[in-house]
């Protein structure tokens, strides 16, 4: 096992590397130092949508060194494994979800922020007239919010 010198995000709950690297090794992900580095600032601190600028950021403030290209790598490579899921939107970045399940997004215009809009809030979306030899791979919906006038 290896060993990391990575210290806790300013101001996160943070779960120890050591959990963030079995959550890699079970994802089928070897638990390289960089996958570690930002396997804890993405799952360290609860559920969470960001987008890779925003990783690389907080990656930046906390002293992990690497390139933007590598966030977008480590990224795809924990979206592929099924660690995050990705939140696409219009005209705007992917966003990256810890919550993989299947659920739905508010996106607040003004203030470039997704969160989750809670189950309980959304009637259960049935989708008719699915072609022969085809299933729903997903539903996405995506409410978007702005400042009321
Ligand atoms: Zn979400």
């Amino acid at each position: 096992m290896s060993t990391t010198t990575l210290r806790p995000a300013p101001g996160g709950v943070g779960c120890v590397p050591r959990i963030v690297g079995e959550k890699l090794r079970r994802a089928g992900l070897r638990p390289t130092r960089q996958r570690l580095a930002l396997g804890w600032l993405l799952f360290g601190k609860g559920d969470r949508h960001l987008t890779a600028e925003q990783l690389y950021e907080e990656a930046r403030a906390a002293r992990v060194n690497m390139s933007l290209a590598t966030v977008y790598n480590t990224l795809r490579q924990f979206t592929e494994s099924g660690l995050l899921r990705e939140v696409a939107l219009f005209g705007s970045k992917v966003w990256y979800d810890t919550t993989t399940g299947p659920h739905y997004h508010y996106y607040v215009e003004d203030r470039d922020e997704v969160f989750d809009i809670p189950e309980a809030m959304l009637p259960q979306l049935t989708v008719p007239g699915v072609p022969e030899g085809m299933v729903v791979a997903g539903v996405d919906v995506i409410v978007r919010l702005k400042k009321a006038p």
